[in-house]
């Protein structure tokens, strides 16, 4: 945990909290995203670092879980201010990260951006430029092609993949989408694009509905122009809640955590829920849903597509070598499909739902990491 002042663009200097949690170093180096939000705290990113190592054990990735964030209302910053607490926030932790220990990436309400303000001053401590040590940083810096929209292109990757299983056709599926950041928009895109129809959009301000299909192009458009959904002209007005209980084939939260409560998930009226948004779904509406036989996507396959890129964009740097954006989706595909594999296969040997087979998969590899290291000394 640390705490750091920073001085705001009135003059005035304010105090900020921000914390750094690796959860299991037995894999290798920890691995996950920072976050800026109100509501990031000691808990949520020791939570958040747990998933992270559950993540990247059930895709075969060779990093332990981490996640940090600093508390504060992104949307009330400017550049100047976002800019100064990423830089002091990334010099407070610098002695605990560095590319063969604990290696940041985007996550809520950071992007490219935030990441060569952290890269640029790990580098200047270092005396020299060291892009290995984050990933999801602008391409000219060593980032790879394909991360920005890596996690919402694994979670389409996902679900060809499980319809396929399913013998369910993406053509004129109604898909329900809540959260329209760097994910959800993605998704609402892809999908699309594969023939599937977007009953339902929301984010922070709102949400829309139609039932025919909403055009996923036209709500980009408004989004890039009045940054947010309130407003737009397109299908019914309705709220961030209401959109979860569109009736769809496949219900895609994208957005915060605890979304899916047992206050809601009588009325959900989807077939399947893929989560990529990180825990979406609260402990008793899993079992609600369960009851219901409303089969689930659980977020630590669903949304791995971010991470696993995030794994090609070190190895590259490592390597300093870099792949084009095929080799780096088919890569992608490639390392999600046999993940599903393995988490349908623990489904069916135990009887289990997908999350608490995904989550024995992950345990599996994480609880024999640790038993081949032992104990030091
Ligand atoms: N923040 C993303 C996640 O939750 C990506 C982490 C990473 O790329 O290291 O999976």
């Amino acid at each position: 945990m640390v705490n750091f002042p920073v001085r705001r663009d009135s003059g005035e200097v304010e105090m900020f909290t921000g914390y750094r949690v690796q959860h299991t170093l037995a894999m290798g180096p920890a691995k996950g995203g920072i976050r800026y939000a109100p509501g990031v705290s000691l808990g949520e990113c020791a939570a958040l670092s747990m998933w992270m190592s559950i993540k990247c054990a059930v895709v075969g990735l060779p990093f332990g879980g981490a996640k940090g964030g600093v508390r504060c209302d992104p949307n009330r910053l400017s550049a100047g201010e976002l800019e100064r607490i990423t830089r002091r926030y990334a010099t407070e932790i610098l002695p605990i990260i560095g590319p063969d220990r604990d290696i940041p990436a985007p996550d809520m309400a950071t992007g490219e951006r935030e990441m060569a303000w952290f890269m640029d001053t790990y580098s200047q401590q270092a005396g020299h430029g060291v892009p290995e040590s984050v990933t999801g940083k602008p391409v000219v810096l060593g980032g790879t092609v394909g991360r920005r929209a890596a996690t919402g292109l694994g979670v389409v990757f996902c679900m060809e993949a499980l319809f396929e299983r399913l013998d369910w056709s993406m053509d004129g599926c109604r898909v329900a989408i809540q959260g329209f950041g760097n994910v959800g928009t993605v998704v609402a895109r892809e999908l699309t694009r594969r023939g599937a129809s977007i009953v339902g959009l929301a984010d922070v301000t709102g949400g829309l509905l139609d039932p025919e299909g909403l055009d996923v192009e036209e709500v980009i458009a408004w989004v890039a122009e009045h940054r947010f959904l309130r407003g737009c002209p397109a299908g019914e007005a309705t709220t961030r809640q209401g959109v979860l209980r569109a009736s769809c084939d496949v219900l895609i939260p994208a957005a915060l955590e605890k979304q899916i409560t047992a206050e809601n998930a009588q009325q959900l009226e989807c077939r399947l829920v893929v989560e990529a948004a990180n825990g979406p779904t609260t402990p008793e509406a899993d079992r609600i849903l369960l009851e219901r036989g409303i089969m689930l996507l659980p977020d630590v396959v669903a949304n791995a597509g971010g991470v696993t890129v995030s794994y090609l964009e070190w190895v590259q740097d490592q390597q300093k070598y870099f792949w084009d954006a095929d080799t780096i989706a088919d890569r992608m595909r490639r390392q999600l499909h046999d993940a599903l594999g393995r988490v349908f296969d623990a489904a069916e040997r135990t009887a289990a739902d997908w999350r608490t087979a995904a989550q024995l998969v992950a345990l599996e590899r994480l609880v024999e990491a640790a038993r081949l290291r032992a104990i030091w000394p």
